[in-house]
């Protein structure tokens, strides 16, 4: 069946210099099935963000289509847009980014019905104080302002605000960060929870590897505005293929001796490039232990490889892959 979210050759930029935008998203592939945890990880500065906000159109593509629900956002104008976010919402690290603080807790959580559905005001705040009990807050917070509550609260309000209207795919962007570990633990569940119950899918972008092993059905690895390797999370973590992977497990990994003594380790060398000059070839041989002659000037291309699909040279794709992302016919 068609996935609910389909992202081809997307591209995005920032900043406009003498008229040209210097892409940080180069041409990635998603898919995001109904119902399915998509975890994008990578350093900052690989993109993530500013994939997710080309995505959820915060940002404009220069190139690329973002199939959601069977139709390119891409291509909606501003009305239509707005009619198809009531879909697709987002909540990022800051809370206040989605709270004003001039609006008290009922009227900022109760705004997407106001905007998107008929109900009266006594129907909006019954179902206001509904969705706040289901992130484990009272009827009288309705009446409060977002200063009144904890970092951990107020990301609690903003996931009621993001999921009131019963939203087919939440797109959270470092979603708990900012929250201290007991807090972010709590969030977290929390959030698993409601999108698991409520059958939301949801795209979820994430340092922390702990987390993704946790929640995602799927990982995607992003590198300097690519996807190096996308999987089934237990797949990519057993057997991270692409080296950029598998340094960045090896790195996350130290605080588990067990698992660190099966795995070769990978350490990276040197800094991420600049996002806007980046190398020829594979974006990835500068810093590559594995890197061979021809990577500095053959870009790779997606292979399916062991379930997963990975744009490396050396990584052998499958003789009997029935998917070759390569070819948008399989
Ligand atoms: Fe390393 Fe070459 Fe693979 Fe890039 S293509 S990840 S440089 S081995
Ligand atoms: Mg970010």
């Amino acid at each position: 069946s068609q996935p609910l979210l389909q992202v081809r050759g997307l591209t995005v930029g920032y900043g406009r210099r003498l008229g040209r935008s210097s892409p940080v998203v180069r041409g990635i592939d998603l898919d995001v099935q109904r119902g399915e945890v998509l975890a994008i990880v990578g350093e900052s500065g690989s993109g993530k963000s500013t994939a997710v906000r080309g995505i959820a159109q915060l940002l404009p593509a220069t190139a690329g289509t973002v199939r959601f629900d069977g139709q390119d956002l891409t291509s909606l104008s501003r009305r239509e847009l707005r009619a198809k976010r009531r879909d697709l919402q987002m909540i990022f690290q800051d809370p206040y980014s989605s709270l004003d603080p001039a609006m008290r807790i009922l009227d900022s959580v109760g705004e997407p019905l106001r905007v998107h559905t008929s109900m009266d005001a006594r129907e909006r705040r019954t179902t206001v104080v509904e969705m706040l009990q289901a992130v484990g807050l009272r009827e009288e917070h309705a009446d409060r302002y977002p200063q009144e509550f904890s970092g951990g609260q107020r990301q609690r309000i903003a996931i009621a605000r993001a999921l009131i209207l019963r939203p087919q795919l939440l797109i959270a962007d470092e979603a708990v960060s900012a929250l201290d570990v007991s807090t972010q633990n709590q969030v977290l569940r929390l959030l698993e929870d409601l999108i698991a119950e409520l059958g939301i899918a949801c795209l979820f972008i994430t340092h922390d590897l702990g987390v993704v092993r946790d929640i995602a059905d799927r990982v995607a690895v992003m590198y300097l505005g690519t996807v190096v390797e996308v999987g089934p999370t237990d797949e990519v973590f057993a057997r991270p293929q692409h080296p950029y992977t598998q340094a960045l497990l090896s790195a996350a990994l130290i605080a588990d001796p067990v698992v660190q003594r099966q795995r070769r380790r990978t350490k990276l060398e040197g800094d991420l490039p600049d996002p806007t000059n980046p190398p020829a070839g594979c974006l990835f041989h500068t810093r590559c232990p594995l890197v061979v002659d021809r990577c500095r000037t053959e870009v790779p291309l997606q292979r399916r490889s062991g379930g997963a699909d990975v744009a490396c040279h050396l990584v052998e794709p499958d003789p009997d892959a029935d998917h070759d992302p390569a070819d948008p016919e399989t």
